[in-house]
């Protein structure tokens, strides 16, 4: 699939409307949920976000359930169970999960022994008045809540561990990378809800937390503006508050699309050296118009959109 530029994404946008019949009203357009996930497993999240949402009519329940399926799934290897681990060899994952309607949010960061880390930052968001619980706390939490500590390290991703340890010159945190994250944001009759879930760069130095689980920065929600969800160098994007920027921006007026390229021209901007670095985001506005752009086409953004009852997998225009 190959990275497309903005003249293009946003014809074949107005397209995909336009065929579609302009809905009478933003409710109409968007009574069964619109959901915009991050790269190829947002399909299978937006479906069960979609059922979900049915179901509920809770865009927070949908997004937690949706990133539940990709947690639970074993190959991919940058989420949940069957993540890469950190340099040690554990798994260490972290979530973040915010309501657009009350603005509140939950997280936890580097959460061991637990695969579903997105509900247990619900869980911190709703049954309790604080918004983010790190490591040993986090996993206590989770354990008094109900959720049942199991191994997180596949076959699989030992063997990689193993493969990386044992490799001579390996690459290491102490400078380096390698990604790819669940974020997820949703509208619906004028609400908006954002998550993301992920276990972080592999062989990360232990307790390393970057945007993901971060409020503002891997995710954000605010009815009154939209929702955004950001993946790629979590170490970087965290000092650009890249969510909250998009959202503020989509408050102010901007279409979700043009909040994405505000977010990329400030960072590219602010430091050209980021103009050829992995820098990933999506937005929703509470009408369900959508935004999706990555900083350059060398590492371009796959996203997921569900719609009108059906799903599908698109290439994001590229800033640069
Ligand atoms: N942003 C994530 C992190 O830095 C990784 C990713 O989204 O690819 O932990």
């Amino acid at each position: 699939m190959e990275p497309i530029d903005r003249k293009t994404f946003l014809a074949t946008a107005g397209a995909a409307v336009a065929a579609a019949g302009a809905p009478a009203t933003v409710e109409a357009a968007t009574a069964s949920g619109v959901f915009l996930s991050t790269w190829k497993w947002g399909i299978e999240a937006n479906a069960k976000a979609a059922e979900v949402f049915g179901a509920s009519g809770s865009l927070v329940e949908a997004i937690e359930k949706g990133i539940n399926v990709v947690e639970d799934d074993p190959k991919v290897m940058t989420v949940g169970y069957g993540g890469l681990p950190n340099a040690q060899g554990e798994v260490e994952l972290d979530a973040g999960i915010m309501d657009g309607t009350t603005r509140r949010a939950g997280a936890v960061f580097s959460l061991h022994k637990i695969k579903n880390p997105i509900s247990v930052a619900r869980l911190v968001m709703e049954e309790t008045l604080h918004t983010q619980m790190a490591g040993e706390g986090a996993l206590q939490f989770a354990i008094a809540m109900g959720f049942k500590p199991m191994q997180l390290l596949t076959p699989q991703a030992l063997e990689a561990w193993l493969k990386w340890k044992n490799a001579p010159h390996h690459e290491t945190f102490w400078l380096h990378e390698n990604h790819d994250t669940i974020g997820m944001v949703a509208a619906s009759g004028g609400k908006v809800a954002a998550g993301c879930s992920t276990s972080g760069l592999a062989w990360k130095i232990p307790g390393r937390v970057a945007d993901s689980p971060l409020v503002g920065c891997g995710y954000y929600a605010d009815d009154a503006a939209g929702a955004a969800s950001a993946t790629g160098n979590g170490d970087v994007m965290t000092n650009y508050c890249t969510s909250k920027h998009i959202v503020q921006k989509m408050g102010e007026g901007m279409h979700p699309q043009e909040a994405c390229e505000d977010l990329m021209r400030y960072m590219a901007r602010s430091a050209p050296n980021l103009r050829s670095d992995m820098y990933c985001v999506i937005a929703i506005n509470p009408k369900g118009e959508i935004g999706a752009l990555s900083m350059n086409a060398k590492q371009p953004l796959q996203y997921a959109l569900w719609r009108n009852g059906a799903g599908a997998l698109h290439a994001a225009p590229h800033f640069m």
